[in-house]
């Protein structure tokens, strides 16, 4: 039986990074050795100032790091040194080439898969932890048997990753389920014991679920399809609320307690972001179109569809509001981060929103709790500025401090990112009020309640919305 006792992860992001320090904070055992290309983010990884912010992350790094616990750019001796090989590269949505369209970008994957074949000089198991395109493992499995000989031989796994930024600790340390998937040979079902063997150091036995690769593979696009697809339905159900009178929370609260539906992900918002669910969803559609199944493709880019039609709503509510023209009107928008306790801002609604309100000549004044102003120059730069981000937004945005220097003088506040510290027994909204141009206006949904807005401090609001994923 194989014992994993050298763990190498290839790639330190969100993913690898959290991942792997908890299964080195569960595994005392097992040395545990993260790199990546960054030399930047390792460095990060090797300060007390870690590259991204997730609660309870400090602690478990603290913890392990130089004991079983390492960050190094030295991809190819962590390789050569380990028996199992985590690869939690970056996949993005492909923008341009001739197999562009909708496709994930796996370059990376490909990359960090023949590095793995090239070093190494023993049997690996190889663990696809990056979310892929059903089917994926194939191609990494022909790579690596490329170079495989007598003497060394390649077990390939998938063990996608379920947790959510902002609670990754907590879904790491105590998850709904892990998957892992392996081919159904002598081999493939050893590897797969190996890994759950891992695991069980802490997660209970019958949350660990064994299936075939393809099966792993999908389950994870298919997980997160379903989780946007119920964001979409709520989100759709908000436009039709808004137009009778209907209230979308005391539909999703009635919807809710429907026990085969569940309470879950039924909040309406302005809109699902972050790194995953638009990337997974449009990796389905591909693979439906590829698959030659165009009404499956149909289907599932619908919840895209209706999340860019959301956010274009939310923006046309507001400038509605503003009596059709924002030209010159300062608009405070608080929070950035694609939703609360993460500095992620990647496919952020904040982003799209603050776009919309520049293209019409309003002055935007941003405050974040988490999210680095350098970050949000780049993020609201015109595509391929590289240099000169800051200089170009500058004259447009304004980057605040806090709340309540951002809401100074403005017309309208918008929260666009759940962060407690702007839920009404946190923010004044009363000293909000206060400071802004009247009539002044407010647009949120579920951290403040309106009444009590509308009490304290008179301001107005249109339907309100906030992304909750
Ligand atoms: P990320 O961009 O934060 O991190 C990926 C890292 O891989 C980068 O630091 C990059 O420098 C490094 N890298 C790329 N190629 C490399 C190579 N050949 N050698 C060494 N390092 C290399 O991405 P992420 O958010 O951690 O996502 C990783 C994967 O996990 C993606 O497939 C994503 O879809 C999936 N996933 C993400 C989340 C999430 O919440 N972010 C959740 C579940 C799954």
């Amino acid at each position: 039986m194989t014992v994993v006792k050298n763990i190498c992860c290839i790639g330190a992001g969100y993913v690898g990074g959290p991942t792997c320090a908890v299964l080195a904070y569960k595994c005392p055992d097992i040395k545990v050795t993260i790199v990546d290309l960054s030399e930047a983010r390792i460095a990060a990884w090797n300060s007390d100032n870690l590259p991204i912010y997730e609660p309870g992350l400090d602690q478990v790094v603290f913890e392990c790091r130089g004991k079983n616990l390492f960050f190094s750019t030295n991809v190819d001796a962590a390789i050569q040194e380990a028996d199992l090989i985590f690869v939690s590269v970056n996949t993005p949505t492909k923008k341009t080439g001739m197999g562009a369209g909708m496709a994930a970008d796996l370059a990376y994957v490909e990359s960090a898969t023949r590095r793995i074949a090239e070093v190494a000089k023993s049997s690996k198991i190889v663990v696809e932890k990056s979310t892929v395109p059903c089917r994926t493992a194939q191609s990494m499995r022909t790579i690596l048997e490329a170079n495989s000989t007598p003497e060394i031989h390649f077990d390939i796994l998938s063990n996608p990753e379920f947790l959510a930024e902002g609670t990754a600790i907590k879904d790491l340390l105590n998850p709904d389920r892990v998957l892992i998937g392996a081919l159904q040979t002598e081999s493939g079902i050893e590897a797969q014991n190996a890994l759950v063997d891992v695991y069980t150091h802490w997660v209970p036995k019958d949350r660990v679920i064994t299936t075939n690769l393809w099966s792993s593979e999908l389950s994870k696009l298919a997980a997160n399809a379903m989780l946007a697809q119920r964001i979409s339905s709520i989100n759709a159900l908000s436009a039709i609320c808004e137009a009778t009178g209907a209230d979308v929370d005391e539909v999703a609260f009635a919807c809710g307690k429907d026990t085969r539906l569940g309470s879950k992900f039924l909040k309406a918002s302005v809109g699902f972001g972050g790194s995953c669910f638009q990337k997974d969803i449009l990796n389905l559609v591909y693979l439906s179109q590829q698959l030659n199944l165009p009404e499956v493709a149909d289907y599932w880019q619908q919840v895209v569809t209706m999340n860019e039609y959301q956010k274009k709503r939310f923006v046309r509510n507001i400038i509605s509001t503003l009596f059709n023209t924002i030209t010159n009107k300062k608009i405070a928008v608080l929070g950035f981060a694609f939703k609360k306790d993460t500095g992620d801002t990647r496919e952020s609604a904040a982003i799209t929103l603050i776009k919309d309100f520049m293209q019409e000549n309003a002055r935007v004044a941003i405050y974040d709790p988490k999210v680095e102003p350098q970050q949000i120059y780049m993020d609201l730069a015109e595509p391929g500025v590289l240099v000169g981000a800051q200089e170009q937004v500058e004259k447009k945005v304004q980057i605040c401090q806090s709340a309540y220097e951002a809401a100074d003088g403005a017309d309208a506040v918008v929260i666009v990112t759940e962060w407690d510290e702007f839920r009404d027994d946190q923010l004044d909204y009363a000293k909000i009020y206060a400071g802004m141009n009247k009539p002044a206006f407010l647009y949120t949904k579920d951290t403040v309640t309106m009444d009590r807005i509308q009490q304290t401090s008179g301001a107005k609001s249109t339907q309100p919305t906030i992304p909750t994923t």
